[in-house]
């Protein structure tokens, strides 16, 4: 793509990430944030407030990334601020048990029926990462079976097909992952049960779970199809195998009990992360009691962390769930049912072939008119149009993911301002899409 394709300019972004570059890979500490998919300078973010970010250039935008999900009150929520602030002064690690976990697991606990127990971890990979081996190690096999275009994190045996960045960058099989570490996992197409009882009968008493995103947000928004999620809790019940729900994404987001609060499917196990931190590297997994007996120190299979239930982590973590009350995610489904109607008007107009997928609160936009079920869907969209879609938007103070395999996500303080400021961007960013070529 030309210059020319990014008509304004953010030099105080563009040093910083010469600096970056010269001494971290890529400029980033985590791929998706380079802007490789989309081109341009990525914007570094020096502050952030309710629904807004400022860059380094001085620039505000109206912020639907939220951190990737965790941000569901919005930047820098007074009542957070003060949990950490109140946090901090009294030490930041200790190395020992304290009161803050377990009131964030008994929170967790409390609104989550099928986690009996929960272990706190650091983010979402080890979350997912020490629930395989717990599968593995309850049931005494070997193989994971996952889905093409879920991700998991990047758990070695879990970067086979996956979405997110490895979907942005297509790079399905990433070099430092041995055939060893992905030979037990069996990827199979998202929303197709017949493939799964397939594998059952292909793997007889050799898969120890299934792990499947509650309802998919990395490959973009592409909910589980009727029954699909039921159907894989009842095939591993049927097979002696754990089914593992990973809600990193849709816990606490989703509704107050996550996705399993939409479904109702119970898992064996899953995993936490994203906005169970309020910000912070907070994550767990957890699930069946007489499964999580197992762990150490109650059982053999190993798993610890020396900032594992951080209590800063956890203070704000708890701070941010006894906000999520009913009203609460009224609110953010409210105003994501608005943003997704100003969004399909504002390209329908302009004749854009589309097709927005929502799974509650969480949406995003494929540039396509068939409805995507599954990675092979995903990957059919028109990507260019998203690139021309997302640099209007940007240079007009909206700050999309950048790819378009991610959900976009908002928060409480989305207010009329902020849906306004989206409103008035849209026209040109459709315009923009429906006048880009490949
Ligand atoms: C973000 C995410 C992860 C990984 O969490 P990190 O904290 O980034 O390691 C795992 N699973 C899902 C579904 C996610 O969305």
């Amino acid at each position: 793509m030309s210059e020319l394709a990014y008509p304004y300019e953010a030099p105080a972004s563009q040093a910083l990430f010469d600096r970056a570059a010269a001494v971290t890979p890529g400029g980033v500490n985590s791929p998706v944030r380079a802007f490789r998919a989309v081109g341009g300078t990525p914007r570094f973010m020096v502050s952030g407030s309710g629904p807004y970010l400022t860059d380094a250039d001085g620039r505000e935008y109206v912020d639907l990334v939220c951190s990737w999900g965790p941000m569901i009150l919005g930047h820098s929520h007074p009542e957070v601020i003060a949990a950490v602030q109140d946090a901090v002064a009294r030490g930041t690690s200790f190395g020992t048990p304290g009161e803050g976990e377990v009131a964030l697991a008994e929170e967790m606990v409390a609104r989550v029926a099928p986690l009996e127990q929960v272990r706190l971890v650091s983010s979402g990979t080890e979350a997912t990462m020490s629930a395989i081996r717990l599968a593995r190690g309850f049931t005494r096999r070997s193989k994971v079976i996952k889905f093409a275009g879920c991700y998991h994190g990047h758990v070695d045996s879990l970067l086979a097909a996956a979405g997110s960045g490895v979907a942005t960058f297509a790079l399905p099989d990433t070099p430092g992952v041995t055939g060893a570490q992905a030979g037990d996992t069996v990827v199979l197409p998202y929303n197709d049960l017949d493939a799964v009882r397939a594998a059952f009968a292909a793997h007889p008493g050799e898969i120890a779970c299934v792990i499947t995103e509650a309802s998919p947000g990395n490959m973009g928004v592409v909910p589980p199809a009727d029954g699909f999620n039921q159907g894989l809790k009842d095939l591993c019940a049927e097979n002696g195998a754990l089914y593992i729900s990973d809600e990193v994404m849709t816990g606490f987001r989703t509704s107050r009990a996550g996705w399993f609060g939409v479904d109702g499917v119970v898992p064996d196990l899953m995993t936490f992360g994203k906005v169970m931190g309020g910000g912070f590297p907070a994550a767990a997994f957890g699930g069946r009691a007489d499964v999580m007996a197992h762990l150490a120190p109650a059982g053999p299979v190993y798993q610890a962390g020396t900032l594992s239930g951080n209590p800063v982590a956890t203070a704000a973590g708890l701070a941010q769930l006894r906000l999520l009350d009913d009203a609460a995610y009224e609110k953010v489904n409210a105003v994501s049912a608005r943003i997704q109607s100003l969004v399909t008007d504002a390209l329908t107009k302009e004749g854009v072939a589309h097709t927005l997928q929502s799974a509650s609160n969480m949406f995003s936009v494929f540039f396509t008119d068939r409805p995507v079920r599954n990675y092979e869907d995903a990957k059919a969209q028109e990507s260019f149009r998203f690139t021309a879609f997302f640099h209007s938007l940007l240079a007009d103070g909206v700050y999309l993911p950048p790819s378009s395999f991610e959900s976009w996500f908002v928060s409480t303080a989305h207010d009329e301002r902020a849906v306004q400021r989206i409103a008035d961007a849209l026209p040109a960013a459709a315009r923009a899409a429906a006048e880009a070529t490949a």
